[in-house]
C-alpha cells in the first residue's frame, strides 16, 4: 500500500466479535451433545437487542448447527481449526500465524458456515456500521483520495449513489469467520478489485507458497521509485520499485498486478509530463540558456514534489522526475540532449498563456 487506513475507523468492529462468540457457542453445544441456547440467547448479551429481531440471522444459526452436528469426526475439527485459527487478522496477514481455509471442507458443511458469516455482514449497511465506516476512512486519505493499493484511480465519495467497493481482503469463501470484520473489510478501486477477485492473498507466493500481507490499517507510506528504465528503446519497458526495503512488491504485484498496470501508465502519459515540464520551465524561468540543466531539472522537481505532497496526487509522476533528476546530475550526455531538445523546442515556439503550472493531471 502506498498509505494506510486509520485503525480508529475498525473500532465498532462489534459484528465481528459477536460472530466469533455465535461459532463458539455453536462449537460448544455440538462438542457437548446438548441443545442450543434459544435465539437470541445465544448471542452474547451486549448484542441482543441488537440481533433479536434479525430472524435470518437466527435461521442462518440453526442451519449451521445442524450441518456441525451431522458433520464427520475430522470436518469438525477442520471446522474447529479453522474458527479458532482466524482470531488475528494482522498475525495471519504478516505470517506469524497460521491457518486452514474452508477449501478443505466438504459443502454440506463449508455453505452453512458461510452463510452464515455472510448474514452477519449483511447487516453492516442496515446497522449503519459500514456507512460511518467507509466515511472515516475517506476522511483520512489525502486530498487526492486516491486507491492506497495502486495510487492511480480514485475512490468514491461516502456521499455517491454508488457505494464504493470494499473489499473481502482474505475472501469470505475461504475465511468465513472475517466475513463481517472491518479490519477484513478494504476499501479499494474497481480496478484492484477486478485484479484481486477472490485470490487467497495469503497464498500467492510462486506454487501457492505463503506470502506475508501487509495489514491495511497499520501505518506505511511508501514511496515509489523507477530503475532500470529503457527509455530510449523502441518502446521502454520501466521498471517500479519500491523505495522502503523490507517491502514485498512481489505480493503486491502478485495480488494487484500492479508493475504492469504502472507501466501501462507510464507509457500513456510520460510524454505530456515532460511537455508540460518544458511549458513550465520556459515560461517561468524566462531564459534558460547558460543555466545548468541540473539546476533547471531539480527545481522543477521541487515543484512537482511539492504539488504531490499537498495533493497526494502524481506517485508515479514524481519518481519519473526523480530518476531523471538523478539520471541529470549525474551527467548522462544523451538524456541531457534530450531534455534540452525538449526545452529548447518549447522556447522557440513562443509565449503560451496556457499551462503555465505543474498538471495535476498525471498521476
Ligand atoms: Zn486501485
Amino acid at each position: 500500500m502506498l498509505y494506510a487506513y486509520p485503525l480508529s475507523a475498525t473500532t465498532n468492529n462489534w459484528l465481528h466479535v459477536a460472530l466469533v462468540a455465535v461459532l463458539g457457542e455453536v462449537q460448544r453445544a455440538v462438542d457437548e451433545d446438548r441443545d442450543l441456547p434459544n435465539w437470541p440467547e445465544i448471542v452474547p448479551p451486549g448484542y441482543r437487542s441488537r440481533l433479536e429481531g434479525r430472524t435470518s440471522l437466527r435461521d442462518a444459526v440453526l442451519r449451521y448447527h445442524r450441518a456441525l452436528a451431522t458433520a464427520s469426526e475430522p470436518e469438525r475439527e477442520l471446522v474447529h481449526r479453522i474458527v479458532h485459527g482466524h482470531d488475528a487478522l494482522r498475525s495471519l496477514l504478516g505470517g506469524e500465524s497460521d491457518c486452514p481455509t474452508l477449501a478443505g471442507c466438504d459443502d454440506a458443511l463449508a455453505e452453512p458456515l458461510k452463510q452464515l458469516g455472510f448474514a452477519f455482514y449483511k447487516l453492516l449497511q442496515p446497522l449503519e456500521i459500514r456507512r460511518c465506516f467507509y466515511t472515516e476512512i475517506y476522511n483520512a486519505l489525502p486530498r487526492a483520495k486516491l486507491c492506497p493499493f495502486c495510487g492511480t484511480m480514485e475512490l468514491k465519495s461516502p456521499k455517491a449513489r454508488v457505494s464504493q467497493v470494499l473489499d473481502h481482503f482474505l475472501p469470505r469463501a475461504l475465511y468465513p469467520v472475517f466475513s463481517a470484520s472491518l479490519e477484513n473489510l478494504v476499501p479499494m478501486c474497481g480496478d484492484c478489485n477486478r485484479e484481486k477477485l477472490d485470490k487467497d492473498i495469503l497464498r500467492v507466493g510462486p506454487g501457492g507458497a505463503r506470502s506475508s500481507v501487509h495489514f491495511p490499517y497499520d501505518p506505511i507510506a511508501v514511496r515509489l521509485d523507477l530503475g532500470g528504465v529503457g527509455f530510449f528503446a523502441a518502446h521502454p519497458t520501466w521498471t517500479v520499485g519500491l523505495r522502503q526495503p523490507g517491502l514485498d512488491l512481489e505480493t503486491w504485484n502478485a495480488i494487484f498486478d500492479v508493475c504492469r498496470r504502472w507501466n501501462e501508465l507510464l507509457s500513456q502519459r510520460y510524454k505530456e509530463w515532460l511537455g508540460n515540464m518544458a511549458v513550465t520551465i520556459v515560461h517561468t524561468r524566462g531564459s534558460v540558456e547558460g543555466v545548468p540543466l541540473a539546476d533547471i531539472l531539480y527545481d522543477y522537481l521541487e515543484l512537482v514534489r511539492k504539488e504531490h505532497e499537498s495533493n497526494g496526487r502524481d506517485h508515479l509522476r514524481l519518481a519519473f522526475f526523480e530518476w531523471l533528476d538523478v539520471l541529470v546530475a549525474r551527467g548522462d550526455e544523451r538524456m541531457g540532449e534530450f531534455l534540452w531538445g525538449i526545452i529548447r523546442e518549447e522556447s522557440e515556439r513562443g509565449p503560451r498563456t496556457a499551462q503555465l503550472h505543474c498538471s495535476s493531471r498525471g498521476r
